[in-house]
């Protein structure tokens, strides 16, 4: 099986624009500069559209939009500063700017912009969530040239929480085992995926998501690749393997359905940024 040498699916540094770089450490905003804008809105990311054109707003605050939260500057593009801040939900956005669905299923953000923003949300959240220190309660400081942070009451140093998920693409024969959840788009399946726990290999971990979710077991379980997953702080890595056995039995908690599909016939599938997609499409036969 050939091994992909680079993987450029959005969310991932690869799709980033050429002069974009992720700062090593949080900067004070130059208010005196203007700067490219990530404004998050619940679900949505605030864009500006242009001759049909979506666009990072820029200037030194979006015209009119009180902010949520004080920007954080966490990038350098085209020689300013990238910020990401929030914005409350129920905020009405001044003419010219529109709130676009913000994940990884609508394609209509192109796949840089969206690559920026989910660092910028990542990193936000990622801010947020380590305001206080989880051993002591005390308020972690920043470490230098570094996201982490160092607690001056009991010097624990806490780095961003990224969480691992195996996700793996099933095989046999000519056919492929795709699972839906309720929440999903009518119609949509996609692959067996879970978080990874704790004293587990990825591999384990997709052994038994498949197992659990599906009932079935797999075996020749192979990584390919894996991708960021902002929504909002996961790593997806991804695998292929062969049916070993068992009869589908989905499970009721978590999964809609499981079924085997003939690759010719596939249903409604995740979008192409996604790396299920990129999975089903690369290796979705048993030649690859
Ligand atoms: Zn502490």
């Amino acid at each position: 099986m050939p091994y992909p040498e680079t993987i450029n699916l959005p969310f991932n540094r690869s799709a980033l624009p050429d002069d974009f770089a992720v700062l090593p450490t949080p900067q004070s905003p130059d208010d005196d500069q203007p700067a490219h804008w990530i404004v998050l809105q619940g679900g949505n990311l605030v864009l500006q559209e242009s001759q049909g054109d979506l666009l990072l707003p820029l200037g030194r605050l979006p015209n009119g939009l009180t902010l949520k939260t004080p920007p954080l500057v966490f990038a350098s593009w085209q020689k300013r500063q990238v910020r990401v801040a929030e914005l409350p939900s129920l905020s009405v956005l001044p003419p010219g700017l529109s709130a676009e669905p913000f994940n990884a299923f609508r394609e209509r953000i192109p796949a840089d912009l969206v690559t920026i923003a989910g660092i910028g949300k990542q990193l936000l959240h990622w801010q947020k969530m380590s305001r206080f220190c989880s051993r002591c309660g005390g308020q972690p400081l920043q470490l230098p040239d570094s996201w982490g942070k160092r607690c001056p009451d009991c010097a624990t140093e806490h780095f961003p929480h990224i969480h691992p998920c195996a996700i793996v693409l099933i095989r046999r024969d000519d056919q492929l085992l795709l699972i839906r959840k309720p929440e999903w788009a009518q119609g949509r399946y996609s692959l067996v995926a879970g978080f990874l726990d704790v004293g587990e290999s990825l591999e384990e971990c997709a052994i038994r998501e498949a197992k659990e979710e599906t009932g079935v077991d797999i075996k020749n379980v192979r990584y390919i690749t894996s991708q960021c997953w902002p929504f909002p702080s996961q790593l997806m890595a991804g695998f292929v393997a062969d049916y070993a056995g068992g009869e589908i039995r989905p499970d009721d908690n978590e999964i809609e359905d499981a079924r085997w599909f003939t690759i010719g016939s596939l249903p409604d599938l995740p979008a192409r940024r996604s790396i299920a997609r990129f999975l089903i499409d690369t290796y979705g036969t048993l030649a690859n």
